[in-house]
């Protein structure tokens, strides 16, 4: 049998299978089949395929991966959780399964299933369910539990004297499993090795780093670096809490004050300094200040007597779900898609063909973006190419890489841009704008251009807002936006040439 990766055997770089298409052979048509026999989910018999190819093929360019589908923990194949959106432009989330043997695949999928249903219970997630694209992967441990705790590091010198020894016979319990799953934390909560859970998201083309790892005997739960594991269902939204926004822990089990400074930011009881003071200035139902915080009964103060970062299970306050929308908004823009592409679309004086402008908000469940549009003049000083380069990577485009186009500048200054942009057009010339429900695409906001624009370069603006869910009248989820991650705009230049002039492009 092929063994596993040793736990303290550094971990040889992994190369991804060639494209069989592009280096065909013997071992490639050996290397599909058993993928196809995986996307069967006939395991056993695609084990044995990948295993006839690392017989006969030990060299070839699809052992690795090979290996990595047929060993003892092995990959065996990823499959999408409901609807799926374009990876560039969506949250993507991989909830990979621990301690399930080779055979209890079937098991392993309700498992997956049974964690999003938790997740999204919260209703940050299930509002902003199409923002994220979910992806089941399987994978096959050999064993099925977590490891026990191993004894205090040992500093260099003894750990060398250990190595020399080798691993005593008995000491805590040890398991191979294909995430490596650990007691971790002081209370026995479990934690995906992260080297493992790294490897494995490398079969997902386009991701996020954001990983529910679940183990079957796992207990409790732990969250960072973008991993949440989990143990029971219950704790997926308060570890994924920790995973994904970065939340701290709201529960209190020691006694006392921290030790130093926990945050920097909550240490504080004054009403006036916490960090939730704008909750606080808007009356917002539950909020409030309250002792304890971080894990610790004293010192600390949380912004709720309630919340999956305290009690693990339910849901969160509005201070962690309006931390969770900006999270969202980190990642994914309003503006999911916009026609024409071009930046700049040249249209001839007096033309009839008017060319159409639209814009594709994101899709909440539950409530709808608000999209504006504004012409007016352009600034000569600067085309919008120029500009989105610049001014976009600095403000929109290397924090959200999916943005059709990089994002000039954000609402603020776009009402100053309106002093210098938005000089009034000639009267009556107006953009018409209307919505579109689109099959397959969704509602689509469209602006067409007036009739008799005057000659020049005039600058057409969709700015795409979020007021995030105001239920039952209470306040909107989203108080404060410092960073104004809820809107976005797409600018084009029209630049109307004199008709005898080059022809209009009609973007659609
Ligand atoms: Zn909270």
């Amino acid at each position: 049998m092929r063994p596993a990766l040793a736990e303290d055997e550094p971990e040889q770089a992994f190369e991804r299978a060639p494209d069989p298409a592009a280096r065909p052979g013997p071992d490639a048509d050996l290397y599909v089949a058993g993928v196809e026999l995986q996307r069967k989910r006939k395991w056993l018999a695609a084990r044995r395929k990948f295993w006839q190819l690392l017989d006969r093929y030990p060299d070839s360019p699809y052992a690795p991966e090979a290996e990595d589908r047929s060993g003892p923990n092995a990959f065996l194949g990823i499959h999408p959780l409901g609807p799926i959106g374009p990876r560039e432009r969506r949250i993507d989330v991989a909830l990979m399964a621990d301690g399930y043997r080779i055979r209890e695949q079937r098991d392993s999928d309700e498992a997956s299933q049974e964690h999003l249903q938790v997740l999204l219970r919260e209703p940050l997630y299930r509002v902003y369910r199409p923002y994220f694209n979910f992806w089941r992967f399987n994978l096959a441990s050999e064993d099925k539990g977590v490891d026990e705790p191993l004894p205090p590091e040992p500093d260099d010198e003894l750990r060398a004297r250990q190595q020399k020894r080798r691993r005593p016979k008995r000491g805590p319990k040890q398991y191979s499993t294909a995430l490596d799953c650990r007691e971790a934390g002081p209370q026995g909560q479990v934690w995906a090795n992260p080297r493992r859970v790294w490897h494995y998201l490398q079969y997902l083309d386009e991701h996020d780093s954001l990983v529910i790892a679940f183990a079957q005997m796992g207990k409790l739960g732990m969250g960072g670096m973008g991993i949440a594991t989990t143990g029971p269902r219950g704790v997926v939204v308060h570890e994924f809490g920790h995973a994904f926004i970065g939340l701290l822990d709201e529960y209190v089990v020691n006694s006392g004050k921290p030790p130093g400074i926990v945050n920097g930011l909550n240490a504080t009881s004054d009403r006036k300094r916490v960090p939730w003071q704008h909750f606080l200035d808007a009356e917002v139902r539950g909020v409030g200040v309250f002792e304890g915080g971080a894990s610790f009964q004293k010192g600390v103060w949380r912004p709720a007597r309630g919340c999956a970062m305290n009690n693990g299970g339910g849901a969160y306050c509005p201070v962690c779900r309006e931390a969770g929308v900006l999270s969202i908004y980190e990642r994914v823009s309003p503006i999911d898609e916009v026609w024409p592409k071009q930046p700049v679309v040249e249209i001839a004086a007096g033309t009839r063909e008017l060319p159409e402008f639209r814009v594709l908000p994101m899709a909440p469940v539950g409530h709808e973006l608000k999209v504006r549009w504004i012409l007016g003049h352009a600034p000569e000083v600067t085309s919008p190419a120029e500009k989105s380069g610049r001014a976009g990577r600095a403000a929109g485009a290397s924090r959200r890489p999916g943005l059709p186009t990089p994002i000039g500048f954000r609402l603020g200054t776009v009402r100053r841009a309106m002093g210098t942009a938005g000089l009034p057009l000639p009267k009556g010339i107006r953009v018409s704008t209307r919505t579109k429900r689109v099959r397959d695409v969704g509602k689509v906001h469209i602006a067409r251009m007036p009739m008799g624009l005057p000659r020049g370069r005039h600058l057409l603006t969709a700015i795409v807002w979020d007021p995030t869910p105001t239920r039952g009248g209470e306040k909107p989820w989203v108080l404060k936006d410092e960073r104004g991650l809820l809107e976005a705009r797409h600018e084009w230049l029209l630049v109307v040439q004199p008709a005898r002039g080059k022809p209009a492009e009609p973007g659609k």
